[in-house]
């Protein structure tokens, strides 16, 4: 769409200015050390690199920008495309995290009581099934066939015969350590849908599982798990992840950067092979966990299943559903150092009185690389009465609370740095991403001073035509560019923070 000459009320709306963040400035100034040093050992895929240099250009005027205007007073308003990069841009895993809870709360879970059950796994199998998405899917299924049993069992107690419960799993590749921990979070409705005489879906909640039930339920669960694991012939012998040639074959550097990071240490920093720098550590467990009711172990696996959320209550339900999609990095706990390393605050403080992670820059792209999922790889999977040729399952879906009655009303403002940029196209769904940041943020992006409602006029790509309109407003017309390879990290200032 050709565009016209701007208007001088032409104003920009920055969400962010990208360019300036903690973020932004690490991955810029090392990004191109990293390549050459990871190449050394073998290189990063193709696609490892590709989201890195994507991100450096989130919200960069110079890539162009879709245009609003108001038809009542003719003001315009600019706003810079996003990178969609899946796991590295804070910005954008916000978005996206929001679009997909908005998704699950209005027009997939039903309104029943949900309960999360949280499986993390032996620090072998993480490093194997970082590699191995197929494997990861079977073991997801075997997690979950032993949730479905547990559910119809219950019911079955009650009289109920065709009992079926469902289930939505977010796959997190993360820890918060911003280490390699696959692991699942796995939404259930809490209780099973029956069919009455009419063929009706009726919901029956369960009655919360016992301590023994859950230790019962990770046992079977490891036992199985194993059982699979030896059919594919690996074990889950030992602590340290162990060479599976065969999954990890194009990973190149990737591959023992990711053994690395499932063990906490780092290989391309200034100390190859060190553990990552700590801030807070004390010698003495300062902090002891509380044992709960709600929580078992078996072989190395772990399985939460305290958090519930009652049926009526769809704005926990939405808190929720983030906490299962959120992106790996929070901008606001990222800071710069004097040194000029990174430091990544904690949400929660770790048993050793841990608080604050030291990474050198180089280390912190290290860390980043890993987490990067294979393009097309789906870490939102769904499960029984919710799986996609589930026979009810228009009928459970069916029963999600209107979304006008539920709509939070009252969500606490965040401050419009939040806010993400547009997608280069504006959605099928009309412009999803203002509905979204007027839902999470309340933020009304397309809100004219005036008071009337601005509308998408184009978006603006041409290059020459973007810098005219830059050069116009005295926006900045440059593309960052990645700092210069350096010599590779040396350890003269490895980790001098108290051990
Ligand atoms: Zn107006
Ligand atoms: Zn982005």
């Amino acid at each position: 769409m050709p565009a016209s000459a701007p208007t001088p009320c032409l104003r920009p709306y920055r969400p962010r200015a990208a360019e300036h963040t903690v973020l932004h400035q690490v991955v810029r100034l090392h990004l191109a050390t990293f390549l050459r040093v990871a190449e050394e050992a073998g290189g990063v895929p193709a696609f490892v690199e590709r989201e890195l240099r994507q991100f450096l250009t989130c919200g960069v005027w110079a890539k162009g920008f879709a245009r609003f205007r108001c038809d009542a007073c003719h003001a315009e308003r600019l706003v810079p495309f996003s990178c969609k990069a899946r796991a590295v841009c804070p910005s954008c895993g916000g978005r996206r995290m929001a679009e997909r809870a908005a998704h699950l709360v209005d027009h997939v879970l039903p309104a029943v009581p949900m309960r999360q059950w949280v499986l993390s796994l032996p620090f072998r199998l993480r490093y194997v099934l970082a590699f191995d998405h197929a494997l990861c899917r079977k073991v997801l299924a075997v997690h979950v066939r032993a949730l479905r049993a547990f559910y119809r069992r219950r019911a079955r107690r009650q009289g109920i015969a065709d009992g079926e419960t469902g289930a939505v799993t977010a796959i997190q590749r993360w820890g918060s350590a911003l280490n390699l921990n696959v692991h699942f979070h796995t939404l259930a409705l809490d209780g099973v849908f029956q069919s009455d005489a009419d063929g009706d879906l009726r919901f029956v909640p369960a009655s919360p599982p016992t301590p023994q039930e859950i230790a019962r339920l990770v046992a079977t669960i490891a036992r199985r798990v194993a059982t699979l694991l030896r059919r594919h012939g690996l074990t889950l012998g030992g602590d340290e992840p162990a060479d599976d040639a065969d999954s990890q074959a194009d990973a190149g550097a990737l591959a023992a950067l990711a053994a690395a990071s499932v063990t906490g240490r780092s290989l391309l920093g200034a100390a190859p092979g060190a553990r990552v720098g700590r801030v807070g550590r004390t010698t003495t467990a300062a902090i002891a966990k509380a044992a709960s009711p709600w929580h078992a172990r078996a072989a190395d696996f772990d399985l939460h299943g305290g958090r519930t959320v009652r049926a009526e209550d769809r704005r926990t339900l939405e808190r929720l559903c983030h906490y299962l999609l959120r992106p790996p990095l929070a901008q606001d706990r990222l800071e710069l150092l004097p040194d000029g390393r990174v430091g990544l605050t904690l949400a929660h403080p770790w048993a050793d009185g841990t608080s604050v992670l030291v990474f050198g820059g180089v280390e912190f792209l290290e860390k980043l690389a890993v987490l990067i999922p294979k393009p097309r790889v789906n870490l939102v999977l769904y499960h029984g009465i919710l799986g996609a040729r589930a026979r009810r399952r228009a009928a459970a879906v069916a029963q999600v609370v209107p979304p006008e009655a539920t709509r939070p009303t009252s969500v606490a403002p965040v401050s419009q740095e939040t806010a993400a940029p547009p997608e280069r196209r504006p959605s099928r769904r009309g412009w999803l991403w203002a509905d979204l940041m007027r839902r999470v943020f309340e933020i009304d992006v397309l809100a004219c001073d005036c008071g009337a409602r601005l509308r998408f006029l184009a978006t603006i790509e041409d290059p020459p035509v973007v810098q005219r309109i830059l050069r116009h407003l005295g926006l900045p017309t440059d593309t960052p560019v990645s700092a210069l390879a350096r010599p590779p990290p040396r350890d003269d200032l490895a980790f001098a923070f108290p051990a």
